[in-house]
């Protein structure tokens, strides 16, 4: 078996897992033009790849080289890990149920209402996600209408949960009655410093106060939320448990989740 290849984060934790349960597997890292895309599809069925994992700017565009999609991926329009079953490609999104199984250590999301910050592609994911597995309530906060209010409606029209959208204007209250917070922007990424535009004062010690920015994964904003007495939640969860569901979908094989959250801290060096 060969040594754990650390070309990047994901890679470095996917061959740490492989190695850690055993397995003799590669997870290659591959650069591919949005021109060649059909072609690194072909060439991934007839070298009979077991499937991948697909960023920007190919979450969309991989969709029409698939046999088949998920409900969630369809509904999300995005596919960021591919599975060969047979001589079929299907498409799922595993960035959202990362969010959800990293949630559900602290809570179960059945009938909870939630306030989701952003309405970019990783809250696009986590809405869905949150929606199908039965949150009664969401409100969609963000800076551009358009966005916002096209997530809402999917949100609305799709599943069984209320959706409102609101856009986001100075320092945002969050109500009462939210259970779970999430921070789904760009805010805090390569800056520890950088403030999420939330009124502190409105976070309350009953909420659950997760936040996508894994790198670094100590936000300001998750730091506001434990001051305020707040259970959180950090965004390498999210990023660990979509690996751990990406294995699972792969190998078959359940892998050490723990394994995985230490090779990411050691390859980002936190
Ligand atoms: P997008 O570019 O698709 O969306 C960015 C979102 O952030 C938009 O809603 C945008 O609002 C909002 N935003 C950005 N800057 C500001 C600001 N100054 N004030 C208010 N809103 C702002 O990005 P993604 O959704 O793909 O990614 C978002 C973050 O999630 C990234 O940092 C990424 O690293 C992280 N991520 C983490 C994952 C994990 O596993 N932990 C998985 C996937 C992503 P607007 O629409 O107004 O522009």
């Amino acid at each position: 078996m060969g040594q754990p290849v650390a070309g990047n984060p994901t890679q470095y934790m996917m061959e740490m897992a492989f190695a850690d349960a055993g397995l003799d597997w590669r997870y290659l890292t591959m650069e591919v033009p949005p021109d060649r895309l059909a072609d690194a599809m072909s060439g991934l069925r007839a070298m009979n790849f077991r499937g991948g994992n697909f960023t920007i700017p190919h979450k969309t565009s991989v969709i029409q080289y698939l046999d088949e999609l998920s409900d969630a991926a369809r509904l999300m329009g995005a596919v960021n890990c591919v599975n060969r079953v047979g001589d079929k490609l299907v498409g799922e999104n595993t960035d959202g149920k990362g969010f959800v199984e990293s949630l559900r250590t602290l809570v179960d999301p059945v009938g909870k209402k939630v306030t989701l910050l952003g309405a970019g592609g990783a809250a696009r994911a986590i809405a869905i996600e949150l929606a199908l597995s039965g949150v009664v309530a969401m409100e969609i906060i963000n800076r551009s209408v358009e966005r916002g209010e096209q997530l809402a409606a999917q949100v609305r029209d799709n599943t069984n949960t209320s959706c409102e959208f609101k856009q986001w204007d100075g320092n945002y209250e969050v109500s009462e009655d939210a259970d779970i917070v999430i921070n789904a922007t760009s805010i805090g990424l390569g800056d520890a410093q950088a403030q999420v535009p939330v009124a502190a004062e409105s976070l309350q010690s009953n909420m659950i106060v997760a936040d996508v920015i894994f790198n670094p994964p100590e936000t300001q904003f998750l730091k506001m939320a434990q001051e305020r007495g707040c259970s959180t939640l950090d965004g390498l969860g999210m990023l660990v448990n979509q690996g751990v569901i990406g294995f699972r979908i792969w190998t078959g094989v359940e892998p050490n989740a723990a394994v995985m959250r230490e090779a990411l801290e050691e390859y980002l060096e936190i």
